[in-house]
C-alpha cells in the first residue's frame, strides 16, 4: 500500500486531460501537495491509503476553476456607477476614485473580499492586475489561493507609481521579492497599449523576458481604441506591441474583442494566451470576442470574470455559461463552442493561457492539487443523466451556480469546507469593506455636488482663470464699419485672427455652480506665399477646451460691466460626447460664431474686441465685445473708464450695449 497524504474518494472525477477522462465512481491520490493518482476508484482502493480520506460521494471533482483576468481589489468599487460608457466609468469615475482612495489597506481588503468570493465560486487560481500587487501577493499566500499577480504600469501618474520609471522600478522590485513563492507568481502589466508610450512597452517586456515572468495586458477591447491605434502609430494594437517585442515575453492578453485575422495570427504565432472576459465586454458594450474563431486557429483563450466593478461578480461559472451562449447568439450557430469547450476554457485552456498548465487546469498525476468540488443535490442539478460526460460539461456550464461549490483544495490544502472559507475570517472582511465603502460613498456624493470637484477629477492640470475683469458688449448693425473704425482710429492694433467658434454650453438647475462651456475654436492661420490659389494660405487649426465658468458677480460702472467670477479652463482632451455623459447637463445650447479678435494697445493696457457674428443662434445684427483683465477693484474702475473711452472712439451709442453671455441671449 502506498502511503499518501490525503484521498478524495466516491466523487464523479472530470479530469480535463487531453482524454477528458470522466470516472463516475472516481477518486484522486493526493502527495505533498501533488496529484499522485487520479482515476477509477476500484485503481485507488487496496493501492493507497491515507489518514485523510475525503468522500465525496455526490459530488462533482474538478480541477480548480481559472479565473483568467481580473482586478481584484477593485471589489470594494463594486456597484458604484453602472451603465456607463468605459471611458467615462474608467476616466471620469474609476482612475479619479482610485487616485483618492487606493492605498495598501485598499488593496488589502478588497482583496481578500475577493479572495472570499472567488473560493466560494469554486476558484483556485487568478490571474490579477492592480496597484500595490505586494499587498495582493501578502493576501494570496495567506488565503492559500494560486495568482499571477502583475504590477500595473501607465505612462501617468498612477496609485503607486508617479511615473512609469518609477513603475517599472516597483514592478522588478516585486518580481524579486515574490519570484520564487510556489503559488504567487509576480507579473509586469503595461496596462494597455493606449495607456502606454512605446518604450514603456518595451521595457516592460524586456523585464519580463529577464526575470522570465509572464506579462499581462489589456488588448483590442474597444472598437475605440483599434480606430485610434491604425490612425497614430498605422497599426492594430496587436500589431504595435508585437512590433515593439512585447510578445517576447509569456503574455496573456486580456480582451482581444476587435481583433482580425492578422491580429490572431500573431496571437497564435507568439502563444499568447487570451483571457475572454464576457460579461464586461457584454455591460460596457466593448462587443463579441470571435472566440470561436482564435480557438479554431490554435489561440489559447481562457475566461475571466475582469474586475468586480465591471461584471460586478467574481462568479466563474455564471462566466463560463454567458461564454458558451455569447459565443452561439454572436455566430448564430447553436453548435459554438459546446459546453465541454467552455468548460475547458475555465480550466485547462485557462491554464495554457496563462502558461501555466505544466502545473494546473487538469487532473493528472504530477500537477498541483488544485480541484474544486460540486454538490449535485440543488433542484436546478437534477436530473444528472448517465448518456454520456456531454451530460456533465452541460450541467456545469449551463446550470451549476456559484453556491453549488461545496469544497475548494489548492495544492492539497482545503480552503473552502462546506463553503465556509478557512484561510480567511470573511466576518472581518466584510466589515473592513463595508467600513471603506463608507467613505467612498461619501467621497463620491461631495464631488457630485460640485461641478468643480468633478472637472478637477478628470483634469487635475486644470488652470484658473481671470478673477475680475470688465466686459461690454453691443449690438451693431454692420460689422465692417466697425472694423473700419478700428484700423482708421489710432488704436494700436497689437494682432489680429479670424476664427470660428463652436460653444456647447451645459446648463444647470443650480445656477450657483456656474456651467460648463465646451469650446472648439477653429483659428483660421495664413501662410503667406504657400501658393496663389484662392484659399490655399489658410489653415484651420482647431483647439479645445473646457472651461468652467463659475457663477458671476456683476457690478455696472458707467456704462461698463465688471464681472467678478471663476474660469476654470482645462484643454478638452476628450470628445463632447464623454464630457456630456460625465457632467450630465440639465440641459444644452449650442452657440456658433464668426469671431474677429483685435489686440489693441489703449493707454498702455491690452485690450480684446471680439466683433462676433452669430451664425447659431442667427441673429441679424453683429456684435462688438470689449474686454479687459484686472486683478483689483481699484483697477478695475480705472479700466471700466477706459473701456467707456474705446466705446466713444468706436462711435457705440450707449443704447447697443446689452448685458449677458451669448448662451442666455
Ligand atoms: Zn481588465
Amino acid at each position: 500500500m502506498e502511503k499518501a497524504d490525503k484521498i478524495l474518494a466516491h466523487g464523479i472525477v472530470v479530469a480535463m486531460d487531453d482524454q477528458r477522462h470522466v470516472w463516475r465512481d472516481g477518486g484522486i491520490v493526493i502527495k505533498d501537495g501533488a496529484i499522485e493518482f487520479v482515476g477509477p476508484w476500484d485503481q485507488i482502493e487496496g493501492k493507497f491509503s491515507a489518514d485523510d480520506v475525503c468522500d465525496c460521494t455526490g459530488l462533482l471533482l474538478t480541477p480548480g476553476i481559472v479565473n483568467a483576468h481580473t482586478h481584484v481589489p477593485m471589489s470594494l468599487l463594486r456597484g458604484l456607477s453602472d451603465d456607463l460608457r468605459l471611458d467615462v466609468w474608467l476616466l471620469g469615475y474609476m482612475m479619479p476614485v482610485e487616485r483618492a482612495f487606493v492605498k495598501p489597506d485598499f488593496v488589502r481588503k478588497g482583496t481578500l473580499l475577493s479572495l472570499a468570493e472567488m473560493l466560494l465560486s469554486g476558484i483556485t487560481t487568478f490571474c490579477d492586475m492592480y496597484y500595490f500587487e505586494e499587498e495582493i501577493a501578502k493576501a494570496v499566500d495567506e488565503a492559500g489561493m494560486r495568482a499571477i499577480l502583475g504590477e500595473t504600469i501607465l505612462k501617468f501618474p498612477s496609485p503607486d507609481a508617479n511615473s512609469y520609471d518609477e513603475g517599472l522600478d516597483r514592478t522588478e522590485k516585486f518580481i524579486s521579492e515574490w519570484k520564487d513563492h510556489p503559488r504567487v507568481i509576480p507579473a509586469v502589466a503595461p496596462h494597455a497599449p493606449y495607456t502606454a508610450t512605446d518604450d514603456l512597452l518595451t521595457r516592460a517586456a524586456e523585464l519580463a523576458i529577464d526575470q522570465g515572468v509572464p506579462l499581462h495586458i489589456h488588448l483590442s477591447e474597444t472598437a475605440q481604441e483599434v480606430r485610434e491605434s491604425f490612425k497614430e502609430f498605422g497599426l492594430s494594437p496587436i500589431a504595435r506591441v508585437n512590433k515593439l517585442g512585447v510578445f517576447k515575453a509569456k503574455t496573456i492578453a486580456a480582451h482581444c474583442v476587435h481583433v482580425d485575422r492578422e491580429d490572431i495570427q500573431i496571437l497564435r504565432e507568439n502563444n499568447v494566451g487570451v483571457a475572454h472576459n464576457p460579461s464586461s465586454n457584454m455591460k460596457l458594450a466593448s462587443g463579441m470576442a470571435p472566440v470561436q474563431q482564435m480557438i479554431r486557429n490554435g489561440v489559447h483563450v481562457g475566461i475571466g470574470t475582469d474586475g468586480p466593478a465591471s461584471n460586478n461578480n467574481q462568479n466563474m461559472l455564471e462566466e463560463l455559461h454567458l461564454a458558451s451562449l455569447l459565443a452561439k447568439a454572436h455566430t448564430g450557430d447553436p453548435t459554438a463552442l459546446p459546453a465541454e469547450e467552455s468548460f475547458a476554457m475555465a480550466t485547462i485552456e485557462g491554464a495554457r493561457a496563462l502558461h501555466l498548465d505544466h502545473l494546473i487546469g487538469s487532473l493528472e498525476p504530477g500537477k498541483r492539487a488544485d480541484i474544486t468540488a460540486f454538490s449535485l443535490d440543488a433542484p436546478h442539478l437534477i436530473p444528472l443523466f448517465d448518456l454520456g460526460p456531454q451530460n456533465i460539461y452541460s450541467h456545469l456550464v449551463y446550470t451549476a451556480q456559484a453556491s453549488d461549490v461545496k469544497h475548494v483544495w489548492v495544492d492539497g490544502k482545503q480552503l473552502l469546507k462546506d463553503r465556509q472559507p478557512l484561510t480567511i475570517d470573511y466576518g472581518e472582511v466584510a466589515r473592513d469593506a463595508k467600513k471603506i465603502a463608507v467613505s467612498i460613498g461619501d467621497f463620491v456624493i461631495h464631488r457630485e455636488r460640485s461641478l468643480l470637484d468633478k472637472l478637477l477629477a478628470i483634469a487635475p492640470g486644470v488652470e484658473q482663470r481671470e478673477t475680475f475683469e470688465i466686459q461690454v458688449k453691443a449690438r451693431v448693425p454692420d460689422l465692417s464699419e466697425i472694423e473700419r473704425r478700428i484700423q482708421s482710429s489710432e488704436l494700436k492694433v497689437l494682432r489680429r485672427s479670424v476664427r470660428q467658434q463652436f460653444d456647447t454650453y451645459f446648463l444647470f438647475k443650480d445656477g450657483n455652480q456656474g456651467f460648463i462651456r465646451y469650446r472648439e475654436d477653429n483659428v483660421l492661420v495664413h501662410h503667406k506665399g504657400r501658393s496663389n490659389l484662392p484659399g490655399a494660405d489658410l489653415d484651420v487649426k482647431p483647439q479645445y477646451t473646457l472651461t468652467l465658468l463659475g457663477p458671476t458677480v456683476e457690478r455696472e460702472y458707467a456704462n461698463s460691466v465688471i464681472l467678478r467670477r471663476s474660469r476654470f479652463v482645462a484643454p478638452a482632451t476628450h470628445s463632447l460626447r464623454f464630457y456630456r455623459e460625465y457632467f450630465r447637463p440639465d440641459r444644452e445650447k449650442e452657440v456658433v460664431k464668426w469671431r474677429t479678435r483685435y489686440h489693441i494697445d489703449y493707454e498702455g493696457e491690452d485690450f480684446a474686441i471680439n466683433l462676433d457674428k452669430l451664425t447659431k443662434p442667427a441673429v441679424e445684427e453683429g456684435f462688438i465685445e470689449i474686454k479687459v483683465r484686472t486683478w483689483s477693484k481699484a483697477d478695475a474702475e480705472r479700466k471700466a473708464g477706459l473701456v467707456n473711452e474705446l466705446l466713444t472712439k468706436l462711435d457705440i451709442p450707449a443704447e447697443a450695449l446689452v448685458k449677458g453671455e451669448y448662451v442666455g441671449l
